[in-house]
C-alpha cells in the first residue's frame, strides 16, 4: 500500500505545476478536466482507492481527498478571475502594430499671418500694442476727428453694445427733437481707437502698431466678414513726413510679399489723416499686366493711410505744430488673401480642417 499521503502531496504539486502553465481559458479547462474529470480525473481517481483502503484508514484518505479537491477547485477559480481581469485590460492587444499617428494641430493661418506682420514690424523697432474691443465712443469716433454728426459715422456700420444715452439739449441745434443720442459703449469699428489710447499716455516720439480684431455691421459674402482683423500703425515725431509713410509701406510691402514689388498711392478721405491715401500693391497674381483678381488695373488696394489730422494731436495734447505723424491701417484677412491666393473670407472662419491643414507648419 502506497503511502497515500505521500501521493497526495505529489499530486498537489504537480496541479500547482501544470495551473502555473495556464495562460488561456482553453489551458485552464484542460486542467480542469486533468484534475476534476468524472471518469479520468486525478482527483476522482483518489476518492475511488477510499474504497479499496483499510477501514481504519478511510477517514484519513477522505480528509487528505477533500482538502485536495478543495485545493484544487480553489485554485482554478483564482486563475479564471485573473484571466478574466487580463482579457477586459488588453482586449484584442497586438504589439507588434505599428502605432497610431497623433493628430497635432498647427496655427490657424490668421493668427500666422498676423505674426508674421508682426515680426516685420518689430525689425523696423514698432512696439506692439493689444487694447480693448469694447470701445467708447471718445476713442473709436470722437478723438478720431469724428464728432457725433460726422457722416463718416455712417460709412463705419457700428455695433452697439448698449443703447444710445442722450447728450446735448434742445438749445444745440442738433436735427429733429434737437437731442443728440451718443452711443455709450460699441464694438471698436478699428484698431485707431489704439492710437488714441496710446498717444494719451505716451509723449512723442511714438512707434506702435496694434493689430487686432475689429466689428462692423456687415453681411457675410466673399470678400466681407462681420468680425475681422486689421493691423494699424502710428508713427509720431518731429519732422515726420509722407516720405516716410511711403518708404515704410514700401519696406514692408517688399518685405511681405516681393522684393520688386511697387506701391501706388491713391489720395482718399479719411477724418483722422490728411492727407489721406488708399495704398495699393502691385498685383501678385499678374505682376501688373492685368488679371481678374486686381480687376485688369495691376494693382491691389490693401489698405488706408495719411498724415494724421491736427486735430487727433490736439484731442490727445500732443502739440501739432511741434509734431506730425503718419498711420496706415490694413486688413490681415486681405493681407492672407493675397498671400495664400484664396479667393473666399469665410474659409478662414469654417474651421473645416481640410481647409486649415494646407496651411500646417
Ligand atoms: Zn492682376
Amino acid at each position: 500500500m502506497p503511502d497515500l499521503s505521500t501521493s497526495v502531496s505529489a499530486l498537489r504539486a504537480e496541479f500547482d505545476t501544470a495551473l502555473g502553465a495556464v495562460t488561456s481559458a482553453a489551458d485552464l479547462q484542460a486542467v480542469r478536466d486533468r484534475f476534476l474529470g468524472r471518469k479520468q480525473g486525478l482527483v476522482t481517481a483518489l476518492y475511488a482507492e477510499i474504497g479499496n483502503a483499510p477501514a481504519d484508514q478511510k477517514r484519513e484518505i477522505g480528509r487528505l481527498a477533500n482538502e485536495l479537491k478543495q485545493a484544487v477547485e480553489a485554485g482554478l477559480e483564482a486563475r479564471k478571475a485573473v484571466l478574466g481581469r487580463a482579457a477586459i485590460r488588453t482586449p484584442g492587444l497586438d504589439l507588434t502594430l505599428a502605432p497610431r499617428p497623433l493628430p497635432v494641430g498647427s496655427r490657424h493661418p490668421l493668427n500666422a499671418m498676423r505674426e508674421r506682420i508682426e515680426r516685420i514690424f518689430v525689425r523696423m523697432g514698432y512696439e506692439i500694442l493689444d487694447g480693448p474691443e469694447a470701445e467708447d465712443d471718445w476713442h473709436n469716433f470722437e478723438a478720431l476727428n469724428m464728432p457725433a454728426d460726422h457722416p463718416a459715422r455712417d460709412a463705419q456700420d457700428t455695433l452697439y453694445l448698449e443703447a444710445p444715452f442722450v447728450q446735448g439739449t434742445r438749445a444745440t441745434g442738433a436735427p429733429g427733437a434737437g437731442v443728440t443720442l451718443r452711443p455709450a459703449t460699441l464694438l471698436r469699428t478699428h484698431t485707431s481707437a489704439m492710437q488714441i489710447r496710446y498717444m494719451e499716455r505716451h509723449a512723442p516720439p511714438v512707434r506702435i502698431i496694434a493689430p487686432g480684431r475689429v466689428y462692423r455691421r456687415d453681411n457675410l459674402d466673399l470678400t466681407h466678414t462681420p468680425m475681422f482683423q486689421q493691423v494699424e500703425a502710428l508713427v509720431v515725431g518731429e519732422q515726420v513726413t509722407m516720405a516716410d509713410l511711403k518708404g515704410t509701406l514700401l519696406g514692408f510691402a517688399r518685405e511681405f510679399f516681393d522684393p520688386k514689388t511697387p506701391i501706388m498711392f491713391k489720395p482718399s478721405f479719411f477724418p483722422y489723416t490728411e492727407p489721406s491715401a488708399e495704398v495699393f500693391v502691385g498685383c501678385q497674381s499678374c505682376f501688373g499686366s492685368g488679371c481678374s483678381m486686381c480687376k485688369r488695373t495691376g494693382w491691389i488696394e490693401i489698405g488706408g493711410s495719411g498724415m494724421v489730422h491736427p486735430s487727433v494731436f490736439e484731442a490727445v495734447g500732443i502739440d501739432p505744430e511741434r509734431y506730425t505723424g503718419f498711420a496706415f491701417g490694413m486688413g490681415i484677412e486681405r493681407l492672407a488673401l493675397l498671400a495664400h491666393r484664396v479667393d473666399d473670407i469665410r474659409a478662414f472662419y469654417e474651421n473645416d480642417l481640410r481647409f486649415l491643414e494646407q496651411f500646417a507648419s
